[in-house]
């Protein structure tokens, strides 16, 4: 496997890598520097560790310097308490941590990145990089329980981007912007993909309508990656995102038809898709310009992305971005197909249709209920601001759904009148609550196990919503 960066100081030594704020860096520079500084990595003698890092140039400096080392990076979810920080580098064997803010966890050896630049380094040798070898472990966003450790490799990420690149059209020339965090997938894949690409990554912060927009504008982005939740954020602001940009890809999240037909109604270039941490991002995607966009899709296979449903309607996928495993959990394979724990559909043109993870199907009175298909239909409704629909027991049916809504408790009968129209009876939530928040993971998600505690917790202690 080719080195990302170096093949990059080579071809574009002068371009720009990354811009932070005030602060940029060439490729030459940032070669130059990583190399710097994996020879300081290399003297802590550690295959693994874990980094605690922002989206920021020092992290990324970080990043290639690990790459640089052959060290493999485990990123921390920053939003994380330390009770769960420790117990996920626990699963990992990792005893080291890199931070880039001052921070103390028992039983850890933490350095900060800055105090790096002060130690002698050892000599690098060139190794070559293997395929297989483990780039980065990465936990899952833990929106069904325990958070699982996927091993992510240098042919993973690879893949990855090449899947990308072919579908999303970007190129040398091309100005990604991050705004996703580091240590999420949809965060490093930009990382690399722009290394592979040797195009300028233009990397914020963290999310801020007006800021974004004028990033967009200013820095001419070609190219970006929103969760969902940041396109309607955005859309609340400006239906302009200026005249440069060529692509935004949106993932990590089912988004409304509602947000989707908004932003091509405005000319916006959003390509829907569908990923996974253990997929190194996405293995399917539809662009602006395909009217099937609109149908509830998340788009087709990419390019070498072998998909499958099995006879119980699970998503099963066969590619070189596949994980080869979990380091905490056991990956479940089916003759070489990882099956997703997501339900799905592929149309007779080869779309695929997410209905919902396994985990959340409700079976009720022998009939099978998605709740993403009520909550679909739910945010059809005006003055919707957003809804879960969670699995209860039931005395008479086994399980059924319970709706909870946040936007305006007026809109019940316009909900219950929509809902009646649209879905078979069975499917009816057999309560609607209305709710301040729908609670949302760090990644975006709605947490459909939060919004179950919660909902458990007010009902059993006869608080009212
Ligand atoms: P955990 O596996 O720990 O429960 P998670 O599955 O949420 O957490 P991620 O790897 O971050 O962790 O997310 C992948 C999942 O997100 C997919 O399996 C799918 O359920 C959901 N997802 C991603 N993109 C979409 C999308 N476009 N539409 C619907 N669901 C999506
Ligand atoms: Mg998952």
């Amino acid at each position: 496997m080719e080195n990302w960066l170096k093949a990059a100081n080579e071809a574009v030594p002068d371009k720009v890598a990354v811009k932070f704020n005030s602060e940029m860096i060439t490729y030459e520079a940032l070669y130059e520097e990583a190399l710097l500084l994996a020879g300081k990595i290399k003297t802590l003698g550690e295959h693994r560790m874990g980094v605690f890092i922002y989206n920021s140039l020092d992290s990324l400096k970080l990043i290639h310097a690990m790459i640089q080392a052959r060290v493999e990076i485990v990123f921390i979810n920053t939003r994380l308490t330390h009770h769960e920080i420790t117990a996920q580098l626990h699963d990992v064997g990792v005893t080291t941590i890199i931070a880039a803010k001052p921070l103390e966890i028992e039983g850890f050896e933490v350095i900060d990145f800055r105090d790096l630049y002060e130690w002698e380094p050892v000599e690098l040798e060139e190794h070559p990089i293997r395929g297989d070898d483990v780039l980065s472990i990465m936990f899952t966003s833990g929106t069904t329980g325990r958070a699982k450790a996927v091993k992510q490799t240098y042919s993973n990420h690879y893949a990855s981007a090449k899947g990308c690149e072919t579908r999303f059209g970007y190129s040398v020339d091309s100005v990604w912007m991050q705004i996703n965090p580091i240590f999420h997938i949809s965060g490093l894949s930009i990382v690399l993909r722009s290394v592979i690409a040797q195009c300028t990554n233009v990397l914020v912060e963290r999310f801020e309508e007006e800021k974004i927009l004028n990033l967009l504008e200013d820095e001419k982005v070609t190219h970006t990656s929103l969760v969902p939740v940041m396109l309607q954020r955005l859309l609340k602001c400006s239906n302009d995102f200026g005249p440069h940009l060529q692509g935004i890809l949106l993932g990590g999240a089912g988004v409304t038809k509602k947000v989707l037909k908004e932003a091509i109604d405005h000319d916006l270039p959003v390509y829907n898709s569908f990923g996974m941490t253990e997929t190194c991002s996405q293995i399917v995607s539809v662009p602006y310009s395909d009217p099937n966009i609109l149908n509830g899709t998340v788009g087709k296979a990419l390019e070498n992305v072998e998909l499958k449903v099995d006879g119980a309607g699970e998503l099963l996928v066969k590619a070189e971005n596949v994980s080869p495993g979990y380091l905490n959990a056991e990956m479940e394979r089916v003759d070489g197909y990882f099956k997703t724990g997501d339900l799905a559909r592929i149309d007779e043109a080869g779309y695929l249709h997410i209905l919902d993870r396994r985990s959340d199907l409700i079976i009720s009175g022998g009939e099978n209920i998605y709740p993403k298909e009520i909550e679909d239909r739910v945010h059809e409704v005006d003055g919707v601001e957003s809804c879960v629909v969670i699995k209860v027991q039931d005395a008479q049916w086994g399980e059924a759904p319970v709706l909870l809504v946040q936007g305006g408790p007026g809109n019940e009968g316009d909900i219950l009148r929509h809902l009646s129209k649209t879905l078979a009876r069975y499917k009816m939530p057999r309560e609607i609550h209305f709710v301040d928040e729908v609670i949302m993971t760090s990644t975006g998600k709605v947490s459909r196990r939060k919004n179950h505690e919660q909902y458990m917790k007010n009902h059993q202690s006869g608080t009212p919503d």
